[in-house]
């Protein structure tokens, strides 16, 4: 196992909630709806290429409908994330936050061959990367790994969605694919969990 720890130490400056759009995946909104009871069609928006930067064109969560691109992500506002209390400057669903909100500003480092090596903070975030701290990242390994799991499985249900047409497709109509497979696998086995 590669460096336990990064310098770092959160300042709650609130950038990563105010100035950063998340993107989380169908399982983080399954958690987030079943911890929170809230309607993820009220918590989620579907942004164009125009909205962000730094996703590449061929990455494979994009949506297409009809030859245009989107891309899930929790809604915003100016003030900031949907989740994040204006006066507290606090995440209101901080146990069940996306698992990008966990890792944030955290990067994976591998080896060449693909090997955990450890992490370091991202450079290209604004994170003000306060250096007086000490971070065990052991935890953020387990983490990492869960996220890449289900990075695989959002790739097919993306893929799936985009392999359908149909008259009135819209981008909001991805989350009833999830959720719809959610309940089918739910029925199949009662005691799967997320
Ligand atoms: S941007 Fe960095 S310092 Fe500011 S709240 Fe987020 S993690 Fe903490
Ligand atoms: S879900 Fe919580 S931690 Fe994540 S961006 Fe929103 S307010 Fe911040």
């Amino acid at each position: 196992m590669g460096r336990y720890t990064v310098n770092f130490r959160c300042h709650s400056c609130g950038h990563c909630c105010t100035d950063v759009i998340c993107l989380p995946t169908p399982w983080d909104v399954i958690r987030m709806a079943r911890e929170t009871g809230k309607n993820p069609y009220r918590f989620l928006e579907f942004i164009t290429p125009d909205d962000i930067d730094g996703v590449e064109k061929n990455d494979p969560t994009w949506l297409k409908v009809k030859n245009k691109r989107y891309m899930m992500a929790l809604k915003r506002s100016a003030q900031g994330c949907h989740f994040l209390d204006k006066q507290t400057k606090r995440c209101t669903i901080y146990e069940s936050r996306p698992l990008l909100c966990r890792l944030y500003p955290f990067k994976l480092e591998e080896t060449r061959d693909g090997e955990f090596k450890g992490f370091s903070l991202h450079k290209d975030v604004g994170c003000p990367k306060n250096r007086d701290g000490v971070m065990d990242t052991e935890p953020l390994y387990e983490i990492y790994k869960e996220d890449a799991e289900h990075h695989e499985d959002y790739d097919a249900l993306v893929a799936a969605f985009n392999g359908r047409d149909y008259p009135g497709k819209k981008p909001e109509d991805f989350i009833a694919t999830f959720i719809t497979i959610r309940q089918a696998k739910k029925k199949a086995a009662p005691a799967t969990a997320v």
